[in-house]
């Protein structure tokens, strides 16, 4: 029964509430129809500058990380605005260029360093992401690992061209990846050098690349004064300030496309979704989702999607990819670990599990089929 598998332990109360629904005003994003999903990389193709003139909105959508990046302030001048994005588009082909997993530049070059057992000098942002991976792959349990990119590879993951068809790697071949037991803490880092102890560390930051990203871009915004914006990057998204008088209104994802509900944002927060369908390799049989449980080093499978609001978009993204691997049995220890307090889970069968923040949150779209499952 669906329910027993996510009741984490006495202490946990659990609640089922069917057909609890409420009015949604709003259309949906239309972003949250993700064109492609995540690599951790940034294709920069388009700057749309729209400066509307919808009352003090001014929009901008930049086409990065294989997503539709939309950027909305309030408030501020058409110059201003002007000025953020055209900032903001050199910050994406800098984040484009270095953190690329595959494609020739810093990142590539660091993770050759440590496969010839060298030092690489990285820049800050590569050396905070790894910084903050370290503790967040310990508090984990080493669900979130982003050393295991040679594993990344292996699965054929390193591509955006989706699906990729074929059968999976060899047991013996995830064996063997799998022996060397990279990790981020393998990594040591002094100033802007990071050196690895250990030669299968492959640095993949698909699973925060995208968080820091939108994390940069509002520090990036506030340094320039603007308080009312909210980066949006197919459907994960930070927001802060507010929309004029009113909160910003965002869509929740919902597997397959089309959202579970919308949320006000509060002042300064990040929420992401991760899931198991929209990025994955296809045989004639199976799909096998492109997030790896690090401990099997095979797809983590009976969560759809994992929508997590805190903030910071770093966290937010890091959390939501570790809570995938972790699955319906385990999830909860590893919300608690991260002291997460708002986090929604959909099942292969499309029952939502949330905490009673993010149910007290969640305006719901039509009759949603919901559990309350509280960590305290
Ligand atoms: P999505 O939003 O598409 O569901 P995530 O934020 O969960 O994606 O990131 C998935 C990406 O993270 C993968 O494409 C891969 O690059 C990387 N990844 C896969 N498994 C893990 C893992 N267990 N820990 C860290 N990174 C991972
Ligand atoms: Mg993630």
């Amino acid at each position: 029964m669906r329910i027993a598998r996510a009741r984490p332990s006495a202490r946990t109360r659990v609640k089922r509430i069917i057909n609890k629904s409420a009015p949604n005003n709003w259309g949906q994003s239309k972003n949250s129809k993700r064109v492609f999903t995540l690599t951790p990389i940034i294709l920069l193709c388009v700057l749309l500058l729209s400066a509307c003139q919808r009352d003090e909105e001014q929009g901008a959508e930049l086409y990065v990380f294989g997503t539709i990046v939309e950027i909305k302030l309030w408030g501020a001048s058409a110059e201003e605005a002007g000025q953020a994005f055209m900032e903001i588009q050199q910050m994406f082909q800098a984040m484009h260029r270095d953190w690329h997993t595959w494609e020739p530049g810093l990142l590539v070059e660091i993770n050759q360093a440590f496969a010839d057992g060298r030092p690489a000098t990285a820049d800050e942002d590569i050396v905070e992401m790894v910084r903050r991976s370290q503790p967040l792959e310990t508090l984990t349990g080493g669900r979130f690992n982003p050393a295991i990119g040679a594993l990344i590879r292996l699965w054929g993951f390193h591509t955006s061209d989706y699906p990729i068809e074929g059968p999976p790697p060899s047991q013996d071949q995830i064996k063997g990846i799998l022996e060397q037991q990279p990790s981020s803490r393998d990594i040591h880092i002094n100033g802007l050098e990071l050196s690895s102890s250990n030669p299968a560390v492959q640095l993949d930051f698909g699973g925060i690349a995208k968080g820091y990203a939108v994390d940069l871009t509002i520090e990036k915004l506030r340094s320039m004064g603007i308080d009312n914006a909210i980066v949006n990057a197919g459907g994960d998204l930070r927001a802060m300030g507010t929309h004029g008088d009113r909160p910003w209104r965002v869509a929740v994802r919902k597997p397959g496309g089309g959202m579970v509900g919308s949320v006000q944002v509060r002042g300064d927060e990040a929420i992401f979704t991760s899931g198991n369908y929209e990025r994955f390799r296809q045989d004639q049989t199976q799909r096998y989702p492109h997030i790896l449980d690090p401990a099997t080093g095979w797809p983590a499978s009976d969560i759809a999607s994992v929508t997590i609001i805190t903030d910071e978009g770093m966290l937010a993204d890091a959390a939501a990819t570790a809570l995938v691997v972790a699955g319906l049995d385990e999830w909860v220890e590893v919300a608690r670990a991260l002291n997460l307090q708002q986090v929604a889970i959909v099942d292969e069968e499309g029952t939502v599990f949330m905490t009673p923040v993010m149910e007290s949150r969640l305006q719901f779209t039509g009759d949603v089929e919901h559990v309350i499952i509280d960590l305290q």
